[in-house]
């Protein structure tokens, strides 16, 4: 499960959910970060420390502690990866107990995760932190994953970001629909999604698993078969599995979460295949902006 533990952030990506939705679950004092850490304690295992930028907190360092003694099996960080081209950082947030790293690159071509991140040098700072990570783990029992957001600006070189991903040694991705804030940004069509979508499918990634997140199940052709997380759509090489959009995390107060919730759900709308689709029942629909 996910906690917002901040809204500060060293990237200003286009996309950025930070400067809307996560206002609503964003952490408001560090009282509130331990009483919700202990929440979530009750409710699983796992812990998935997000912001913002994790990294940025001087206190990363004692709330990881924190998770340790609370006794999480795993704790995890999502982040943006610039700090951690600090070997000594990545090295350290290991030793306080992070096992897993999910690592936001959205394009292995500097100049277009810059554009997209609006900060320039932030390509290369997180490739170096990936680097970095991707070293420590073969001496550390840590996972790595990285998060993709397809996008008007990556997605006519995402089979390179995969592909040069895949040489560095990543064997977890999540390539994630763009949830559309603002409908009159630059965004993909249906059809562009549906023929990248297509294109990263069928690239030979072996011993991969490549997650599918947030896309509409009818976009993909083929047989799915259900399991827990999703669908998979292919059984090897890679391994691919549609899953939905994630809103796995810890909101205290029952007005705040609904708001949260209400607010994601009018994004989507159903289209007249969705009266008789089999799908319905666990699939949100469309995005509206894309009509
Ligand atoms: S419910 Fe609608 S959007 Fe979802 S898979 Fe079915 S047809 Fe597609």
């Amino acid at each position: 499960m996910d906690i917002t533990l901040t809204l500060k952030c060293n990237n200003y990506c286009v996309f950025c959910p930070r400067k809307d939705f996560l206002k609503a679950i964003v952490c408001r004092s560090q009282k509130e970060i331990y009483s919700d850490i202990e929440k979530i304690r009750r409710k699983t295992d796992n812990i998935a420390l997000s912001g913002g930028e994790v990294t940025l907190m001087s206190n990363l360092p004692e709330i990881i502690s924190f998770c340790k003694e609370k006794g999480f099996k795993e704790i995890g960080i999502i982040t943006n990866g610039r700090a951690l081209k600090n070997k000594r950082l990545a090295r350290d947030l290991i030793q306080y107990g992070v096992r897993d790293f999910a690592v936001s690159v959205y394009s292995f071509n500097n100049r277009i995760h810059d554009r997209i991140t609006g900060r320039s040098g932030s390509g290369s700072d997180t490739k170096k932190g990936l680097l970095n990570l991707i070293q420590l783990s073969r001496q550390y029992p840590v996972s790595i994953r990285v998060n993709i957001v397809l996008n008007y600006w990556n997605h006519q070189d995402i089979h390179r970001t995969l592909e040069a991903l895949y040489a560095c040694g990543v064997r977890n991705f999540i390539v994630a629909e763009q949830v559309i804030m603002d409908k009159d940004s630059k965004h993909l069509s249906l059809n562009e999604i549906k023929k990248d979508l297509e294109q990263i499918r069928n690239i030979p990634l072996r011993d991969t698993r490549l997650v599918l997140r947030g896309f509409p199940i009818c976009l993909l052709k083929g047989k799915k078969v259900l399991v827990p997380e999703g669908f998979v759509l292919k059984e090897s090489d890679p391994l691919v599995i549609l899953e939905k959009h994630e809103v796995d995390t810890l909101i205290k107060e029952k007005s705040r979460k609904s708001r949260y919730l209400r607010k994601f759900s009018r994004l989507f709308t159903r289209i007249k295949p969705c009266e008789s689709c089999e799908y319905a029942q666990i699939c949100m629909g469309i995005q509206k902006a894309y009509f």
